[in-house]
C-alpha cells in the first residue's frame, strides 16, 4: 500500500514536472540507433553553416576604444610600445589600460618608457596590491603603497586577479577571504583617491562543478588543470566567493568597483543587474565573455541599453585578431558566426546591433568618466 502510494506519486511528479536537467530532453526518434561511421570527437565535428545571410566583419571599432582590461607586453621598450600602438591604431583602439598593474620602481620603469614614446597618450597605468602572506597592519602598510603608486601616476588598481579569493593565503596559513577586514584601509584608501578598483573575482561558475557531460566546460576543463576549482579541500565553492565579494562591495559602497568578465555573470544579466540596481558606484567590463554575450542577443542588447552607464569594453588577452569579434557583437546584427576560442564556446554568436550612443558609452564614456588621466583628445565629444 505505501509502495505503491510512493510509486503512484512518483509517476506523478514524473508527468507533472517537465524534464529540466541539463541535457534532459526528450527521447530521440533515432534513440537506440548507432552511427554507422566512425563517430567524430567535439573537437573533430566542425560543420561547415549553410547558412546564407549578410556578413559585416568589423576590423576598427566604430568609435575610438578604450580598452579596460589590457594585459599587454611590459611595456618597458620603445620596441613593445610601438609594436602595441601600432596594433591599437589598426583596431581604433585609442587607450589601453594596462591592467596587469605594476608598484613601485616597476611601475615608474613602465610610466618613464610610455611618457617618452610617440604613444604616450594612449597608455594608462593601474597599480597592484601585494596581497601575499596579509597579517596583523598589512592593510595599512598595502594602503601607503598604494597612495605612493598613485603619486607616481597610477590611474587604478588592477587588475585584482583572481588569486584573490582562490589562492591567496595569510600569514597564518588561512585563505584570505575577499572581505577580511584587515583591507579595508586599502579600499577606503582607494575611495578617498576617487580612483577605480579593477577586480576579477573567482572564474566561471563551471570550473566549480563537477567535469561531466553536462558541464558547458568540458573541453576547457579537460585542456587546462589549473582552471579545476571542484577539490572543496582547496577552494571555495563559486557562491562562496560571491557572497564575499557582495559583502566587500556592500561595506565600502563609495569605492568605485569595476568587476572584470561581467562578474562571471554574463550568463545571469539579471543577477549583475540587481547587483547595479543597489551599488550605484559599481561598473563592469565584458572581456572574455563575448560568447556569453552572444549567445543571447535580445536578452543582452537589453540589458546594456539598460545599464549603458554602467559597462565598459575591455578584452582581457592582448591578441589583436580578436577584437574585431567584439566589435561585430556589438555593433552589427549578423547572425550565427563564429567565436574565435573553440574551448570556450561550442555554440555561434549574433550581432547585438547596439545603437551608437550605446557604443559610445561601452567604448570610452563610461571610461573617461571614470578614470583619472586619461587624455580626453582623441575621442569625440
Ligand atoms: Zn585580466
Amino acid at each position: 500500500m505505501l509502495l505503491a502510494a510512493l510509486a503512484l506519486a512518483g509517476a506523478a511528479s514524473a508527468a507533472a514536472q517537465p524534464p529540466t536537467g541539463p541535457g534532459q530532453i526528450r527521447p530521440r526518434p533515432a534513440e537506440g540507433r548507432e552511427p554507422e561511421f566512425p563517430q567524430p570527437s567535439i573537437r573533430e565535428y566542425k560543420p561547415r553553416s549553410t547558412l546564407v545571410v549578410p556578413v559585416h566583419l568589423v576590423p576598427r571599432a566604430r568609435f575610438p576604444a578604450i580598452d579596460f582590461h589590457g594585459h599587454p607586453p611590459a611595456l618597458i621598450s620603445q620596441e613593445v610600445i610601438d609594436r602595441v600602438g601600432a596594433a591599437m591604431d589598426s583596431l581604433n583602439l585609442r587607450v589601453m589600460v594596462n591592467a596587469s598593474g605594476s608598484s613601485g620602481e616597476r611601475l615608474k620603469q613602465q610610466l618613464a618608457a610610455v611618457a617618452a614614446s610617440r604613444y604616450k597618450d594612449r597608455f594608462v597605468m593601474f597599480t597592484t596590491l601585494n596581497l601575499r602572506d596579509v597579517g596583523p597592519g598589512s592593510g595599512g602598510r598595502i594602503a601607503a603603497q598604494l597612495e605612493a603608486d598613485v603619486a607616481a601616476g597610477a590611474a587604478g588598481v588592477g587588475e585584482i586577479g583572481k588569486g584573490f579569493g582562490l589562492f591567496a593565503r595569510k600569514a597564518d596559513g588561512s585563505r584570505l577571504k575577499l572581505d577580511d577586514r584587515e583591507l579595508d584601509p586599502v579600499w577606503e584608501t582607494a575611495a578617498r583617491l576617487k580612483i577605480p578598483v579593477f577586480i576579477h573575482v573567482g572564474d566561471p561558475s563551471e570550473f566549480f562543478e563537477p567535469i561531466d557531460y553536462h558541464n558547458e566546460r568540458w573541453l576547457e576543463l579537460a585542456l587546462y588543470p589549473d582552471r579545476r576549482y571542484q577539490d572543496r579541500t582547496k577552494f571555495p565553492a563559486f557562491e562562496e566567493l560571491m557572497a564575499e565579494r557582495d559583502r566587500l562591495l556592500a561595506r565600502h559602497p563609495k569605492v568605485i568597483w569595476v568587476l572584470a568578465h561581467l562578474g562571471w555573470h554574463a550568463n545571469d544579466l539579471a543577477r549583475l543587474g540587481r547587483m547595479f540596481d543597489s551599488l550605484p558606484n559599481l561598473y563592469s567590463e565584458v572581456g572574455a565573455i563575448l560568447y556569453d554575450l552572444g549567445r543571447q542577443p535580445r536578452a543582452a542588447r537589453e540589458f546594456m541599453l539598460k545599464y549603458q552607464d554602467r559597462l565598459l569594453f575591455g578584452k582581457d588577452s592582448f591578441q589583436p585578431d580578436e577584437y574585431p569579434y567584439y566589435w561585430r557583437v556589438f555593433e552589427t546584427n549578423d547572425e550565427y558566426f563564429d567565436y574565435y576560442r573553440d574551448y570556450h564556446a561550442f555554440w555561434k554568436l549574433y550581432g547585438l546591433g547596439l545603437p551608437d550612443s550605446v557604443l559610445k558609452k561601452l567604448y570610452y564614456a563610461n571610461a573617461l568618466k571614470l578614470t583619472p588621466g586619461i587624455t580626453r583628445s582623441g575621442f569625440p565629444k
